[in-house]
């Protein structure tokens, strides 16, 4: 479950001023798709299309073939997860900062649901020890630690569709580095749209198209864009 379609998808936040134009993407389930393109071209706002934050302009979007206009928002949002590019975690522990937006999520439930979505295991081996941290304050975290955190966060929700805006876009090339490598790993086995500004992040990805000014300029694998380069 989970492929994506962009049909003919357009799309202005005001009237007269389009953002994206007659966009076609076709994303097989369990696949990765990069949208990279420089900064205003539109890639996070065809991120928040699929997750329904507004109405198309033109076309349609759809999920195993159902047009998403049709589906209910708390479903088709539960089908969802969304890495960000900046967390902002609460001040309180890192366990209450992944277990945020699970209704009376307590930290013995979190451990349990994190077991289950297999995100101890990734958490224990990175810096920040799940295990012996849970209860630790978030405010306290490095950059790559809260990425960590907003990493299992959407875990927990164990999403078969998986958005990164941007996820290691603000940290340094080390702990960027870092995060690729665990994010590869839970990409697999979901549908997966990585939002990045730079191709040598997005190596992986079963194909990348490049956006400019809401178009599709280019597509490809890594190495066909390179080649083309
Ligand atoms: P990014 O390139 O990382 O997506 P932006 O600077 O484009 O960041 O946008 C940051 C935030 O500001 C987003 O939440 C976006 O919706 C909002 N935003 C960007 N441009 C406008 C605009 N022209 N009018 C209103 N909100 C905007
Ligand atoms: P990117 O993610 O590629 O940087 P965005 O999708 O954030 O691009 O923005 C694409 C265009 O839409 C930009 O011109 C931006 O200013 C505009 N924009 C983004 N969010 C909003 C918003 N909430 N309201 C109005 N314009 C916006």
């Amino acid at each position: 479950a989970g492929h994506v379609r962009f049909e003919n998808v357009s799309f202005g936040y005001d009237a007269g001023r389009p953002i994206l134009r007659d966009l076609e993407l076709d994303v097989p389930a369990g696949s990765t798709l990069a949208v990279v393109g420089p900064s205003g071209a539109g890639k996070s706002t065809l991120a928040r299309l699929l997750y329904r934050f507004y109405d198309l302009t033109g076309g349609r979007i759809t999920v195993d073939g159902q047009d998403i206009a049709q589906v209910r928002q708390a479903s088709l949002r539960a089908a969802i997860g969304i890495v960000p590019q900046d967390t902002v975690l609460f001040n309180d522990t890192i366990g209450y900062n992944i277990a945020y937006g699970r209704e009376g999520a307590e930290i013995p439930e979190v451990e349990t649901a994190a077991k289950g979505a297999a995100i101890a295991g990734f958490i224990e081996r990175q810096p920040l020890g799940y295990a012996t941290r849970v209860g630790e304050r978030g405010l306290k975290l490095s950059g790559g630690e809260k990425q960590r955190v907003a990493i299992a966060r959407t875990l927990l929700k164990n999403p078969p569709i998986l958005i990164l805006d941007e996820a290691t876009s603000a940290l340094d090339s080390r702990t960027e580095a870092e995060i690729l490598d665990t994010l590869e790993a839970i990409e697999r086995g979901r549908t997966t749209i990585v939002i990045a500004h730079r191709l040598s992040t997005v190596v992986h990805a079963d194909q990348i198209v490049v956006l400019e000014a809401g178009r599709i300029v280019e597509k490809g694998t890594h190495a066909e864009l390179l080649r083309r380069e």
